[in-house]
């Protein structure tokens, strides 16, 4: 009980306390509180998921996310906020998709699909063709043209389950959505079904990027629901000469401007070494984009706004980026990197949010030995917010081209386990956003870079 009190006291004496140097404990126990306490990110977090909705990169909602979080910034009175522009891919989905499995043993039966980002359309007549199940690109090429020509490969490679981390699981199947049509197609497909590289078993079908190959013919991609490539799997064991009937309208425009979204606290004594922080605001459009990656940029502005609460003067300038263009392109994040190369800043640190907003469980660097070694030094500091783990791992799509230039990245770490259910599909709305979770991420970040400011040694 004593020591219970004694800890509240501490807590209680950093929020009222003047902010000093001397003082990491109370300044991360502060910010903590504060953003516990906070509701102004959430708030920007529930416009942009329900007001504006799925942001897909070039359409009239991600331009839409960009004007609101300008004047947003603007409003809270960060010392700069600005736009920068940079070009991405511009693919319209069009009208709602449709399949079914055409049986003559079990009638017909519908199924949830959804075109894959940057496929080809089927037209308005649609396909329709036998099926050809396969679980790898060995077994594809195997059966080769003479048991492929002319129908649709179905690919129904479960994400493995036999791992506690969940982007592993993602990694052993995302395979089939990115090249499974490109592969396809070189013997002779007209379609794909993917299996959805999730580990629910629901009926939402999970989009995501797919590349066709210079020279190979483009043919139309969609993903399926894994309780419906269940289905589909199961039909044709029964039935291997059954119909697959699918339609999709999406169209590939010509690239479009957009523009990434930053906000900046100048360092005050480095004004022109920089700590970026950041998310993509871009989402895929089938659900709202709340938790990839609404909650990284919401956790990013709630760095900057938790540095300006507490009246911290980081020495170096703090940079929240809203990133335009991960989810197709890549786009906003190689134009910062581009222009970082001739801009006579030099940026010290990036880190992003991208991986859902479960509990925070710490970060993972792509950094030299020595700077996890001295984050790991401050770990006291984090275990009371549940943070403990500080190791080499990935950090995040955006910020992975400032590595060319020799920057050390990071990304926050969360308990993903819940992360894929929604992952790019209609089920990531921001009702599946923890409003705990989400500020007790974003003063993570902002106690990490608080932190590292303080301590930066060249
Ligand atoms: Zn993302």
């Amino acid at each position: 009980m004593k020591l219970i009190v004694t800890t509240l006291m501490v807590i209680f004496i950093g929020l009222n306390a003047p902010i000093s140097a001397q003082n990491n404990e109370n300044v991360i126990n502060s910010l903590f509180l504060n953003s516990l306490n906070d509701t102004t990110t959430y708030h920007q977090l529930r416009y942009l998921t329900k007001t504006i909705g799925g942001r897909l990169t070039g359409s009239p909602q991600a331009m839409a996310a960009v004007e609101y979080f300008y004047e947003q910034l603007k409003q809270m009175g960060f010392d700069t906020v600005y736009l920068q522009e940079t070009k991405v891919p511009h693919w319209v989905r069009g009208e709602k998709e449709t399949a079914r499995i055409v049986s003559t043993k079990y009638g017909r039966e519908d199924v949830n699909v959804c075109a894959l980002g940057t496929s080809i359309g089927t037209g308005n007549n649609g396909i329709v063709a036998n099926v050809v199940e396969v679980h790898s690109m060995e077994e594809l090429a195997k059966l080769g043209i003479k048991n492929i020509k002319g129908k649709l490969v179905f690919f129904n490679h479960p994400a493995d389950p036999n791992t506690y981390a969940t982007f592993s699981s993602y990694g052993s199947s995302v395979w089939q959505r990115s090249n499974g049509a490109a592969e396809a197609a070189k013997f002779g497909a007209i379609g794909v079904i993917v299996r959805s590289a999730t580990l629910a078993h629901d009926y939402f079908p999970h989009t995501g990027v797919m590349r066709y190959q210079e020279g190979i013919e483009k043919i139309p991609a969609v993903a399926i629901s894994t309780n419906d490539a269940d289905l589909l799997s199961s039909r044709l064991k029964a039935e291997p000469q059954l119909n697959f009937f699918f339609k999709t309208t999406c169209e590939q425009f010509a690239d479009v401007k957009s523009y990434n979204v930053i906000a900046e606290i100048k360092g005050s004594k480095s004004p022109n070494e920089v700590f970026v922080v950041g998310g993509h605001l871009d989402s895929w459009d089938t659900g709202e984009g709340a938790n990839d990656d609404g909650i990284g940029v919401a956790q990013s502005i709630e760095v900057l706004r938790l540095f300006m609460a507490l009246n911290l003067k980081p020495a170096h300038t703090i940079r929240a980026i809203l990133y335009m263009d991960e989810e197709v392109g890549q786009s906003g994040g190689s134009t910062y990197a581009e222009l970082a190369k001739t801009s006579g800043e030099k940026n010290l640190f990036a880190l992003e949010s991208d991986r859902g907003a479960g509990l925070p469980l710490g970060f993972s660097f792509e950094a030299p030995d020595e700077l996890i070694k001295k984050v790991q030094s401050w770990q006291d500091f984090f275990l009371r917010w549940g943070l403990y783990s500080f190791t080499k791992g990935g950090s995040g799509v955006d910020v992975e081209p400032l590595k060319e230039l020799g920057v050390p990245l990071a990304g926050l770490v969360t308990n993903s386990q819940e992360y894929f259910d929604y992952h790019h599909s209609p089920n990531d709305v921001f009702e599946h956003v923890n409003y705990r979770e989400l500020q007790l991420g974003g003063a993570s970040m902002a106690a990490l870079l608080y932190l590292l400011d303080l301590n930066w040694v060249e």
